[in-house]
Parts: C-alpha cells; structure tokens; sequence
C-alpha cells in the first residue's frame, strides 16, 4: 500500500508499507521523519483498511480521476458538432471518436479507487478497497469536524 500524507490540502510525505507485515513504524519520505502507525482494528481479516493506521480516523473511498467523464463528454460533443457543422472530415472526427473511447477505457481500468481519512487527510492507494466504504459524505465529514473542536 502507498501512503501519501496531506497538510493543509498539499501533499507532504508518502511512504509504502506492507499490510501483512505491518510495521510499527516508518521512515517517511522526502523528510526522513519516522512515524508510528495504529493496527489495533485498523485492519480487517483480508488485510483491507478500515479504519486510518495514522490517527484511526474514518475513511471514504474516493476515485483518483472523479473529473474524467466529464470531459469525455465534453469532448464528444465538441466533436459531434464540430462534424455536423462540417469543420471536420468524417476521417478525423472518426480517429477522435475513437481516441475519446480509448481515453474512457483508459480511466475505466486505471481508475483504481483509493481511501482517504476524513480526520487527517492522508491518502491511501494501490490498496484492495472493502466495498462498505462510501464516497465522501457532508454530514460525516461535520460530525467529525465537530467531535474534534
Ligand atoms: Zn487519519
């Protein structure tokens, strides 16, 4: 699994650790700080997160490009119009069309869902997902901002 930690909505550090071997602790980097991790029911019985090995806070399941179809849309249209206009030959709208769709399988197969920590930010990928976990929530995401003031 591969840690990234956030501060202040930016990226600080990153480590990898093993989920079956699970260290008490790790070497960070770039900074060489060394921090300890939480496995007391952070882990379930496959080795799946549950819970933030960092500060045992909650987690959501979130997509590494939420943005993706958005402009897969955005660029078939523009194709589409950009063809019945007649701007384009139907050789070159047809070689975009098919860029577009190969860019939607891209993502379909790269997408790999992450979780990160409501609590703490930290981002936790290239890790199997449990399929409880939710996309981010408001009202959680109040509850635990309120419990922690
Ligand atoms: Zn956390």
């Amino acid at each position: 699994m591969f840690v990234e930690l956030q501060k202040d909505g930016s990226k600080t550090n990153r480590f990898s650790v093993n989920l079956v071997e699970r260290p008490s602790k790790v070497t960070l980097e770039p900074s060489g700080d060394q921090l300890f991790l939480h496995w007391d029911a952070t882990v379930d019985d496959s080795d799946r997160l549950r819970r933030c090995i960092i500060c045992s806070g909650d987690l959501y399941r979130e997509r590494a490009f939420p943005q993706i179809t958005g402009v897969v849309i955005v660029l078939a249209f523009a194709g589409a119009v950009a063809g019945i206009a007649g701007f384009l030959t139907t050789w070159v709208m047809f070689s975009a069309m098919i860029f577009v769709l190969l860019l939607d399988v891209a993502v379909l197969i790269f997408n790999k869902p992450r979780l990160v920590c409501y609590a703490c930010g930290a981002k936790f990928k290239e890790t199997p997902v449990s399929p409880h976990f939710h996309p981010w929530d408001q009202h959680h995401a109040d509850q635990i901002t309120r419990s922690k003031s």
